[in-house]
């Protein structure tokens, strides 16, 4: 599998997925029991600024809570590991999630997420990106993936080619 590409259709917002990102979070997601699961995007923007480019997808922080539809990721441990990518220059990029056997679309309460996230001075991301994956992590996936630019609507990336 190549690298994922995602992109606006106007062209302001990227995703670039590594497959060694793809393939970790997809064994996350066959190991979630039917439940949803999800973590932290880690990596770096390009120097045009507009394709973010996922390095690390973490696996949930240890006080996440979830269920059959919903998730809530926890926070422990996050700020050690994120500080210690800092240092390699990798960042906090977004958040993704498992929506096992459903549409990878953003539910009221992923938007509303985001949105917090976006706006949170915490995480220093003004637009943090979200990638869902929906279908059966072991066979037929899917994954949508959205940026959340702060104080606008959500933009859809789609995957390019
Ligand atoms: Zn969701």
């Amino acid at each position: 599998m190549p690298d994922l590409l995602f992109r606006s259709d106007d062209s302001r917002y990227g995703l670039c997925l590594t497959e060694e990102c793809i393939q970790r979070i997809l064994e996350l997601c066959s190991r979630s029991g039917g439940r949803e699961t999800g973590g932290v995007l880690i990596g770096h923007y390009t120097e045009s600024l507009d394709m973010a480019v996922v390095t690390t997808a973490t696996e949930p922080p240890p006080d996440s809570k979830s269920g059959k539809n919903w998730f809530s990721r926890g926070v422990r441990g996050l700020n050690a590991r994120l500080d210690e990518h800092w240092q390699h220059h990798q960042f906090y990029l977004g958040e993704w999630h498992l929506h096992p056997r459903d549409v990878p679309d953003p539910s009221p309460t992923d938007e509303a997420r985001m949105g917090r996230i976006a706006n949170l001075d915490a995480y220093e991301c003004a637009t943090p990106v979200l990638l869902i994956v929906g279908g059966d992590p072991e066979d037929e996936w899917l994954l949508g993936a959205y940026a959340f630019p702060a104080g606008e609507q959500r933009v859809h990336l789609r995957a390019w080619k």
